[in-house]
């Protein structure tokens, strides 16, 4: 797959950019683009994130000013209140010749926000946390992002995206180009086929261990309290999945080879096919469309269920130790 590591900033310098939102994301890339020359204000309502990029030095204006002002739109805001935030006060202020701009595909891909035909519409996803996406600015690199355009009525939508892309320092990186489907997909597959394998896991394995008699303390602290687990994905990401384990001993290879198809047999592929599939066809996103529209209700009371686990209490210690052993490395 090609990688993009650079591009001009140019066509972004030209024009205004209204980022609404200003948390994870939105501070985060409203900073970056600022450093690397670029004319930015903030789309907020009046709120404390308003108050902090008062603070940063930049112009903030309402959501529906920032929409009429800007040339390039940034929706940094969270997924589940861009729909009606874009219906109420930034759809009616659209002008033709405009570019909307995402940090994830879902609203786009799944058609719960459909901008009119005259807008370009275009994502740059960091692959990384927005705290992230600053400090390594700061260092002088960038974190990897996904690039895509899902409309192109300009005719320079991708250029647009990709001097974002430079503006932002992910070029610094690198840039994959892909589709708001292919992110969108991938990313909602790794929070449905991946972390829940991996966390359930961890819970059964606590609830066994327990049973079995070990301190829970103890089994939370082995199972990821350490930080080890941390460590070793950490590891996955800078040498491999399978070559990392030469940091282990023979005997955590051997355990681990000889015992894994056992744990997850090769059938279990079945369900991360129906994972992909609920993905693919839109029941999920009308599932979870329904759970906010209906409260959270079900959603709060799994979020109940989850924190009432005993795990939630042995784990303190475990992230005492850390805290500690953190500190020792700081000094
Ligand atoms: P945040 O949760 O950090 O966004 C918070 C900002 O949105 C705050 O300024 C908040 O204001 C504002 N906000 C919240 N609700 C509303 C509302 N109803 N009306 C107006 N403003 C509102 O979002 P993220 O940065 O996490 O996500 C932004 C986008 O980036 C999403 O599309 C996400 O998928 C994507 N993304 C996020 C990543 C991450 O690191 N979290 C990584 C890659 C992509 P207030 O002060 O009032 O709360």
């Amino acid at each position: 797959m090609d990688v993009i590591r650079d591009a001009d900033i140019n066509p972004l310098l030209a024009r205004t950019i209204g980022i609404i939102g200003y948390g994870n994301q939105g501070r985060a890339q409203a900073l970056n683009l600022r450093d690397s020359g670029a004319r930015v204000l903030i789309g907020s309502v009046a709120d404390a994130s308003a108050a902090r990029a008062r603070d940063d030095g930049f112009e903030v204006v309402d959501i529906a000013a920032a929409t009429e002002r800007a040339d390039v739109l940034a929706l940094l805001i969270p997924d589940e209140v861009q729909r009606d935030v874009y219906e109420q006060e930034i759809e009616p202020h659209l002008r033709a010749g405009q570019i909307l701009v995402f940090a994830h595909g879902y609203n786009i891909h799944y058609g719960l926000i459909r901008p009119p035909q005259t807008i370009d519409v275009i994502m740059v996803a960091p692959r990384m946390i927005g705290i992230n996406v600053r400090r390594s600015f700061e260092h002088g690199s960038g974190v990897p992002a996904y690039l895509a355009v899902a409309h192109d009525a300009s005719g320079t939508a991708r250029q647009i995206a990709l001097a974002w892309a430079k503006g932002i320092g992910a070029t610094r990186a690198g840039v994959l180009e892909t589709t708001f489907a292919q992110e969108t997909e991938l990313d909602l597959f790794a929070e449905q086929g991946v972390w829940p394998i991996i966390m359930r896991d961890l819970l059964l394995s606590y609830e066994v261990l327990v049973e079995a008699g070990f301190p829970p303390e103890m089994v939370a602290l082995e199972l990821y309290g350490s930080g080890e687990a941390a460590e070793i994905f950490h590891q996955m990401a800078r040498v491999g999945v399978i070559e990392q384990m030469r940091l282990h001993s023979q005997t955590s290879q051997y355990g681990t080879l000889s015992r894994g198809p056992r744990m997850l047999p090769d059938e279990s592929k079945e369900r991360l096919r129906a994972a992909l599939r609920e993905i693919r066809s839109g029941s999920f996103a009308a599932e979870w469309g329904s759970e906010q529209a209906g409260g959270y209700q079900r959603f709060e009371a799994l979020r109940q269920q989850a924190r009432a686990h005993d795990i939630n209490g042995a784990e303190v210690l475990g992230r005492e130790l850390l805290e500690r052993s953190r500190l020792r490395s700081d000094e």
